[in-house]
């Protein structure tokens, strides 16, 4: 990992009114890219389709509960890019 994108990513994070809002910014702070789709509800957030699935990979190899269900990943691409008020 690049540690000044880490770093980046962690002050970027702060102020990142988009972050885990739908067609906002992913809410993984490593990731933050536009066009957040899918809803976690247990985080009651919205990740990039790509962190979703990945979230739920690692969730399943851990032996967890699914953290996002298969059933909860349904990518709704229908937004438009939220203002920053
Ligand atoms: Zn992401």
């Amino acid at each position: 990992m690049n540690l000044a994108n880490f770093q980046t990513n962690i002050r970027k994070a702060k102020t990142n009114k988009l972050k885990g809002i739908k067609g906002g910014d992913c809410n993984v702070t490593q990731c933050q890219e536009a066009g957040a789709s899918s809803f976690n509800p247990p985080m009651r957030a919205y990740y990039c389709e790509q962190c979703a699935i990945n979230i739920r990979s690692a969730s399943v190899r851990h032996g967890e509960e699914p953290f996002i269900a298969v059933s909860d990943i349904k990518p709704d691409f229908t937004f438009s890019r939220p203002e920053v008020v």
